[in-house]
């Protein structure tokens, strides 16, 4: 089970939300560099956690062709009904290009590989009163912007507050 921190686990339900969003929004989303989304992205791979993020921005996307025969240099798989599913991975280009090599029946792209592993968050703040969120966060959005509340009490309490500026 990896730990993440604050930071991590908002970028993760980010991802989770809507994982083609890039790391400019994202960055202005949090109120941080996008370097530090970078950075962060990074270190959340790093760390062997799985998410999916914008693939234009990070480039790698796996392809799943089926054909009448296997695509040459790649992983590929003879089905039951004489197929061929042939595994290809790179940029969008990439693929294309391969693509146009083989006759293909159908294609699958993937963005990225999934794990459903548990993931154990640590240290998350109340966005008012700055306690720790022990529990599921009471999530605030306004506009843009998602802000993690330990109670009921705080989301309100905040929302009067942000509200009023
Ligand atoms: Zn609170």
């Amino acid at each position: 089970m990896a730990k993440v921190n604050q930071l991590e686990y908002k970028i993760l339900q980010m991802l989770k939300e809507d994982s083609r969003k890039s790391a400019s929004k994202i960055a202005k989303e949090l109120n941080i560099s996008r370097a530090t989304v970078a950075k962060i992205i990074h270190s959340l791979k790093e760390k062997g956690v799985k998410f999916t993020v914008d693939y234009y921005e990070e480039g790698e996307l796996t392809a799943f062709i089926i054909s009448d025969k296997c695509l040459e240099n790649s992983e590929c798989y003879k089905l039951i009904n004489g197929e061929f599913l042939s595994l290809v991975k790179g940029d969008m280009k990439e693929i294309h290009k391969r693509l146009s090599d083989i006759k293909a029946e159908k294609f699958f792209l993937s963005i990225e590989k999934m794990n459903t592993e548990k993931i154990e968050r640590s240290e998350l703040y109340c966005d008012y009163c700055g306690n720790e969120i022990k529990g599921n966060p009471f999530l605030l959005k306004i506009g843009k912007k998602v802000y993690y509340t330990c109670c009921k009490t705080c989301q309100t309490q905040l929302k009067k507050k942000l509200q009023k500026e």
